[in-house]
């Protein structure tokens, strides 16, 4: 755009400035031409005077008129009437104060002799002896004229007579705005001739150059920009972190003291003791709460990242939704029923129940269209509703409306509202915990699986979200009791999934407490499980002891993971061949393959919940060893 208006600029610039020269020469051109016809009059009138016999001239009176010397001079200034521009030619003299006419050589309406001429500042001059010419034009009985005089010398050389010449104020104006016209039309042509070489030389040479920097200026206020919404989202994530990091620390304090208080009165009171358990089992679930909420926000990071890097892949496999909307479902009811609000699914019993598509993205749409429904309402109720409206090739599309009787949201919020980092009307939602990331996330989503989101609301009464996603049908089974298999499905994630007694497993860890997390976790497997704090103790102990899955976490002081992996993999140690998985917070883009790649059997992050980790171990321990 620079560019564009530098051009405009430059060309703007151009155009007054030829107009400036142009009216200047329009002034010049006009006074030299007046000059030049001046000059021609004066040239015409000397040369009429020079061919008169001034004694004759000198001594002419009213009885010589008709004579034939008076016709023959009269002829002689009919020559110049006739073939020159002037409009009469005729001879004066003075008498008294002012100047007659001596002979006039207009064949229709001429003067006669002794007729007073008007007087001008020339004629006096020429009735001096010097030939001139009228500046300003004067009117008489003929017209309006500028009349040019020269004198007439006798053979003693006194002025004895004038000839004039008159040439019309009409003609001499014309002459003058002939001249205007061709210079200004000169100008004109030679303008746009400038003006075009000009446009062009400025787009060949300003026009690359202005680009570049147009560029470059781009360029610096989008990194400006991004770096302030770097600093924003920072300064927010800060803050998003600390809350649940805050509440954590608060309730494991809550947790220490308790204990530490019990231990030290060591009371039998069986009443006392089952409040101290009822307080400690109270603050864990707020830890707990804390937790899932941190993970929470740095999955959003994770995946917004993922997104932005266009490194987020769909992996579709069968599911049922069944299982989906009972998870769903018994997330969103606690959540609801802590804020006292009503929650109800009503699910198109005639859904299939088996589809084809990406179960964890599904999900998360739902999740997170869910928990805002829930955390931006403080009365009333949450409504899910979801049918299907089967398409060609055995493709179906759900349609979810999901409502809630909440804040709603304002007119003029709306179209930001799936924009990055947007959060609104923070006064009523200051205690509200969100990245503003989350609808940016799931209308990425919902985008990446050619499906569709839109939003109704009314600001102070409530919103509803409206959600298409088009699935394959794997089966074409409908989806009827999902309260059912909700039950089942939340009963069987308690559940431990098996014991295996005669495995033996190691964990490598620096962190204490993450070692003792996994011993625990794992307790009721009835595994071994050994623990290393670091790389090179792993691969000592991986040396002697022919482990049947070791864990492996990768930041490690002496030896990282990596290294140690590669060192057990190149030794003769008993675990060479041991299945090892990789055990990391390294959760960005591109870290499971890069793990994968490395020669890790698996990977898992952290925080792992037991559920997952006995799910990840089921797959690499050895059959014979598990009893399910
Ligand atoms: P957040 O993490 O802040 O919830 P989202 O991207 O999920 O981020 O939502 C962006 C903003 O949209 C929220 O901060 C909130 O102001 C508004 N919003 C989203 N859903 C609702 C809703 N159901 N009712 C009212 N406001 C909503």
């Amino acid at each position: 755009m620079l560019h564009r208006k530098v051009i405009v600029m430059a060309e703007a610039i151009l155009f007054v400035t030829s107009i400036l020269i142009c009216s200047v020469s329009v002034y010049m051109a006009r006074s030299s031409m007046r000059n030049a016809i001046w000059q021609r009059m004066l040239d015409i009138s000397n040369c009429a005077a020079a061919s008169v016999d001034g004694d004759y001239l000198g001594s002419l009176t009213a009885d010589e008129v008709g004579s034939k010397e008076y016709n023959d001079l009269y002829k002689k200034l009919a020559v110049f009437r006739d073939n020159v521009e002037l409009k009469y030619i005729y001879s004066l003299k003075r008498s008294g104060d002012g100047f007659i006419f001596t002979m006039d050589t207009d064949p229709i309406d001429p003067a006669s002799f002794g007729d007073t001429a008007e007087n001008t500042e020339a004629l006096e001059s020429a009735a001096s002896g010097t030939a001139a010419v009228d500046k300003v034009p004067y009117t008489d009985q003929w017209g309006k004229f500028y009349s040019a005089y020269s004198p007439v010398l006798d053979s003693s050389g006194n002025v004895v007579g004038i000839i004039a010449v008159d040439f019309a104020s009409d003609w001499f104006d014309e002459q003058l705005s002939a001249q205007t016209v061709s210079t200004v039309r000169y100008y004109i042509v030679i303008l746009i001739c400038a003006l075009l070489v000009a446009a062009i030389l400025l787009m060949l040479i300003v026009r690359p150059f202005m680009k570049m920097h147009g560029k470059l200026y781009e360029e610096k206020v989008s990194a400006e920009s991004a770096n302030r919404a770097k600093s924003d989202f920072l300064a927010n994530m800060s803050h998003e972190i600390r809350t649940p990091i805050n509440a954590m620390l608060g309730m494991n304090e809550m947790i220490l003291r308790e204990s530490r208080r019990a231990l030290d009165e060591q009371t039998d009171d069986a009443d006392l003791q089952k409040h101290t358990l009822k307080n400690i089992v109270m603050y864990s679930s707020d830890v707990e709460n804390a937790g899932h909420n941190l993970l929470a926000i740095i999955n959003d990071i994770l995946d917004f990242s993922k997104i932005e890097a266009g490194r987020l892949d769909l992996v579709e496999q069968p599911y049922r939704i069944t299982g989906l909307l009972s998870s769903l479902s018994s997330m969103i009811s606690l959540k609801a029923r802590d804020k006292k609000l009503n929650f109800f699914i009503d699910v198109d019993e005639s859904l299939p129940d088996e589809l084809c598509g990406d179960e964890v993205r599904v999900r998360q749409i739902f999740t997170n269209i869910l928990n805002n429904a829930v955390k931006y309402t403080d009365q009333g109720e949450v409504t899910m509703s979801l049918k299907g409206e089967h398409g060609d090739n055995g493709m179906i599309t759900l349609v979810a409306s999901i409502k809630d009787t909440g804040i709603g949201i304002r007119q003029e919020d709306m179209e930001k509202l799936f924009g990055k980092f947007e959060r609104f009307d923070m006064e009523r939602n200051s205690t509200v915990e969100g990245t503003g990331l989350g609808l940016a996330i799931t209308q990425k989503l919902i985008d990446m699986m050619g499906g569709s989101i839109g939003v109704e609301s009314e600001y102070g009464k409530g919103s509803t979200f409206t959600v298409t996603i088009p699935q394959k049908i794997a089966l074409d089974v409908s989806a009827q009791d999902f309260m059912a298999v909700a039950e089942a499905t939340t009963g069987e994630e308690k559940r431990r999934l098996f014991t295996a007694p005669s495995a033996h497993i190691l964990v490598v860890d620096d962190t204490r407490v993450n070692l003792t997390v996994i011993s625990y976790l794992l307790k009721d497997t009835l595994m071994m499980v050994d623990t290393a704090s670091n790389g090179a103790e792993a691969v000592e102990m991986a040396a002697k002891t022919k482990y049947d899955v070791i864990i492996m976490d990768q930041r490690m002081p002496e030896m990282d993971g990596t290294q140690a992996l590669h060192n057990i993999r190149s030794s003769n140690g008993e675990s060479k061949d041991t299945p090892i998985i990789c055990f990391t917070a390294d959760a960005v883009v591109g870290a499971r393959e890069r793990y994968l790649e490395e020669g890790f059997s698996d990977y898992i992050t952290k925080p792992v919940s037991g559920y997952a980790l006995e799910e990840m171990l089921l797959r690499h321990l050895p059959a014979a060893k598990v009893d399910n």
